[in-house]
């Protein structure tokens, strides 16, 4: 008998926090399909032929497989064939800009919406969290499967250490594929805590930290170890690792975590701050709830948010839950911010204001060195400049003061030139990225491998996944050259 699929043309819908309920807290935003819907949304998955979704996603999940289990009611199997392409899939069901990769070209979203690949991975991976024991088996069954005769390898694979430094996305991933084929796996973090900009930068109400530290114990389970506080280019050199650990080839996964500045007038004065700084103070520290946790953060009563990325969306709905009446300032219109879709809607809803194609030229501050004001111009949008985007040009006399007593700066980051200063040999580029070559990550270096943001400068979480794969079967192919 023909499969009968769901043709209704939209997506079907995911319960969320209400807007005005959840601005003034930390808990996630939306709350997950229940087993009936998740059924009826993968049966929107027509299983058509050339599975456009599955070249769209940088990791390469079998999408229209893991639909057609799902939409049977196999969970199981379900969340075995997500896991086995992809180490983080209730991280990347969450964060994964899927409008633009599976999403973007799923046939469906021809006519009416795509079908809802990133909540069904979610739905699939936090059913495994929740079902540890069954998960583990489907998987274990599933990669049986599908990965007979490597044993061999493995075992000769396991004479061999790999080094990781940096424990973001593109490293946890290159340990996670590391360790499954036998390589003896340590990652160098150079925080407390394991997860890069998964822990430090995206805030709790999109993605649950304990949900993190989840999937990354998963990694543990395979026998990575991880050695925290340890800051690679100041503790040890690469040069180190490899010569005196005996390490027998290194990963370079420290992300682009060095924040840009303004360079504006008054940008020290109090109440200012960059979007990591207020971040990792809420995210990481847990300054949310000071003092049951030892690290405050200032929290103004009208605070100006700079910039259009996810960040800046991040840090204005994180200023929101702390309190403040948050404007959005940035300089092109709403068609050229580069955030999520998603997150300018949930933003919106939350009450934070857009003062669109504006420019700050000036932070004005009281007699006690306190931000009270920012000056800023309007801009209007000339001829494209070499992003495609069209260019914002000033116009002139248009200044004008907006009020406030906390500035955000969030207009973007850059990789930190620690490791490219203390490793003789290892090309990097004028801007600051690492050169690599794509398919394996590997440098100028021998044996030295990199890939994430680090490579790419400021990205995503699938391509710094699909990065750490890259580099992970590079790596393999490396050792195995012997
Ligand atoms: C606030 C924010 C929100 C974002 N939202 C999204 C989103 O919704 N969706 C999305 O896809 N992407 C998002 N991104 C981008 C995404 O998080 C990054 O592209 C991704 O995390 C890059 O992964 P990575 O592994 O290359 O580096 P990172 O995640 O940056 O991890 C690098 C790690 O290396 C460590 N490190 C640095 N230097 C050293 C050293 N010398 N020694 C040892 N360790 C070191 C750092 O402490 C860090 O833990 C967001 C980024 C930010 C900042």
């Amino acid at each position: 008998m023909a499969t009968k699929y769901n043709m209704q043309a939209e997506k079907t819908p995911i319960a969320e926090q209400d807007p005005v309920v959840r601005a003034s807290n930390f808990d996630e935003v939306a709350l997950g399909y229940t087993l009936e819907e998740a059924i009826n949304e993968a049966n929107r998955c027509i299983q058509c032929p050339k599975k456009p979704c599955v070249s769209g996603c940088p990791v390469g999940v079998p999408i229209p497989e893991f639909m057609k289990e799902l939409a049977e009611g196999n969970v199981a199997r379900a969340y075995a064939i997500v896991r086995a392409a992809n180490t983080l899939p209730a991280i990347c069901g969450r964060v994964c800009p899927q409008e633009t990769q599976c999403e973007g070209v799923c046939t469906r979203g021809r006519k009416g919406d795509p079908v809802g690949i990133g909540r069904l991975e979610r739905f699939v991976a936090d059913w495994a969290l929740d079902n540890p024991e069954e998960a583990a088996a489907a998987l274990a069954a599933y990669t049986q499967e599908t990965e007979e005769g490597q044993e061999y390898t493995a075992q000769k694979l396991s004479q061999y250490k790999v080094a990781l430094i940096g424990s973001g996305p593109a490293s946890l991933t290159c340990a996670g594929e590391l360790a499954k084929r036998g390589v003896k796996v340590t990652v160098f973090e150079a925080l407390h805590a394991v997860g890069g900009v998964l822990v430090y930068g995206i805030p709790e109400f999109r993605l649950p930290k304990d949900l993190v530290a989840r999937e990354v114990a998963a990694i543990t389970d395979l026998g990575v170890t991880f050695e925290m506080d340890a800051v690679v280019g100041k503790l040890y050199t690469i040069e180190e690792l490899r010569e005196e650990q005996g390490f027998d080839a290194i990963f370079i996964g420290t992300g682009a975590g060095l924040p840009m500045y303004l360079g504006i007038e008054g940008e020290a004065l109090n109440g200012v701050m960059v979007a990591n700084e207020l971040l990792t103070r809420v995210n990481l520290m847990k300054a949310f709830r000071f003092p049951e946790y030892h690290t405050p953060v200032y929290a103004g009563k009208k605070c100006v948010v700079v910039g259009g990325g996810n960040v800046a969306m991040d840090a204005a709905r994180t200023a929101k839950r702390l309190g403040a009446d948050v404007t959005i300032v940035y300089r092109r219109s709403m068609t050229e911010m580069p955030a999520r879709e998603e997150e300018i809607h949930h933003a919106e809803e939350e009450g934070i204001h857009f003062n669109i194609l504006t420019n700050p030229v000036r932070a004005l501050g009281n007699d006690e060195g306190w931000i009270e004001g920012l000056e800023c111009v309007r801009m209007e949008l000339g001829e494209p400049d070499e992003s495609g985007r069209r260019r914002p040009v000033e116009i002139e006399g248009s200044n004008f003061v907006i009020d406030c007593d906390m500035l955000v700066v969030a207009i973007g980051s850059r990789t930190n030139p620690l490791i490219g200063n203390t490793t003789e040999g290892l090309e990097v580029t004028k801007r600051g990225p690492i050169v690599v070559d794509e398919a394996t990550g590997a440098t100028s270096l021998p044996g030295v491998f990199a890939g994430g943001d680090v490579a790419t400068g400021a990205a995503t979480v699938i391509l710094a996944m699909g990065a750490g794969k890259a580099a992970a079967k590079g790596i393999v192919d490396y050792l195995l050259q012997d």
